[in-house]
């Protein structure tokens, strides 16, 4: 059956309007196909998502974004990875959470929602009980957003730029933003105060906040913006794991060093962040990313 919303896509802010059901790749390098790169248990999420025994991960490949230092381009960036039905999505789920998973992570998300949804009620009629998690990177319409309120659990959004024209040098999406912002506001008016059971969240916000080297005085006017809104009803994750690919120009082609990552922490500790991740920047290598810490 063919889908309408795939038919003149308008899931994320790109707008493009590409007839994904006939074939045409949109802006995220994918049609309606759905593609995975790797669905597994995931335990460098933050505590509350990855608990013990690990979080059910299910990467998609293509991104609406295109972030001139994803760390993900193989996967970002074309439409690699295995063709999954949504009957065949909904398999995968069940086999994760069999496995032990606490919850459902979709990664990168946004441009597949319509699978997504009717994925997740097939899973959820053959008996999936733990949460949906929609980790994303809040290049979001909000229409797209709302659309996953009956769906969503716990919704893990990156706050990635305060200012339009870094958004638009380093991820061509000037309107980043607003956009990112009303999306995570539909979050917060879907999932108000967040829920916990056992050290695990089942319902709530988590906005993670990814500082870039020489970028730290706009990370911490994104954490204020989104603290003087949102307070302590949405839980804030600090990333310091930045590993820059080869090909990045200065700033970008070094890690954060101690001391921004440090002064960041204490800057959001000043506000009244209570509800806040930060990582340990000293395992931060290639491969490896730091674990997080409350
Ligand atoms: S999800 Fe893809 S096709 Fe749809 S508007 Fe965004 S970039 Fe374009």
């Amino acid at each position: 059956m063919k889908r309408n919303e795939y038919m003149r896509c308008t899931l994320c802010a790109r707008n493009c309007g590409s007839d994904r059901e006939n074939g045409e790749l949109g802006y995220c390098k994918s049609t309606s196909e759905m593609r995975i790169c790797r669905a597994d248990l995931h335990r460098w999420e933050e505590p509350i998502i990855s608990g013990e025994n690990g979080s059910g991960a299910i990467f998609f490949s293509g991104c609406s974004l295109g972030c001139i230092y994803c760390q993900n381009r193989e996967i970002s960036r074309s439409a690699v990875g295995d063709a999954v039905s949504e009957n065949e999505l909904a398999e995968i789920m069940l086999i994760l959470r069999d496995r032990g998973a606490h919850n459902i992570n979709f990664v990168t998300p946004t441009h597949f929602v319509p699978s997504i949804i009717t994925s997740v009620k097939i899973a959820r009629d053959g008996g999936l009980d733990i949460p949906i998690v929609y980790n994303t990177g809040a290049f979001d319409n909000v229409t797209t957003v709302k659309a996953l309120a009956d769906t969503v659990d716990v919704y893990l959004p990156d706050y990635k730029y305060y200012l339009s024209k870094t958004a638009s040098r380093l991820s061509f999406a000037p309107k980043y933003p607003e956009v990112a912002f009303s999306a995570i506001s539909e979050m917060v008016s879907q999932r108000p105060v967040p829920v916990l059971e056992n050290g695990l969240i089942k319902r709530g916000v988590v906005v993670r906040f990814l500082l870039l080297p020489g970028h730290l005085a706009e990370t911490k006017l994104a954490v204020s913006k989104v603290f003087r809104v949102f307070g302590n009803n949405v839980y804030y994750s600090l990333m310091g794991q930045y590993t820059p690919p080869t090909d990045m120009t200065p700033p970008l082609n070094r890690r954060v060093t101690r001391g921004e990552y440090d002064e960041l922490v204490n800057y959001a500790a000043d506000l009244g962040i209570a509800n806040g991740f930060t990582q340990e920047l000293d395992s931060a290598t290639e491969d490896y990313i730091p674990k997080f810490k409350i």
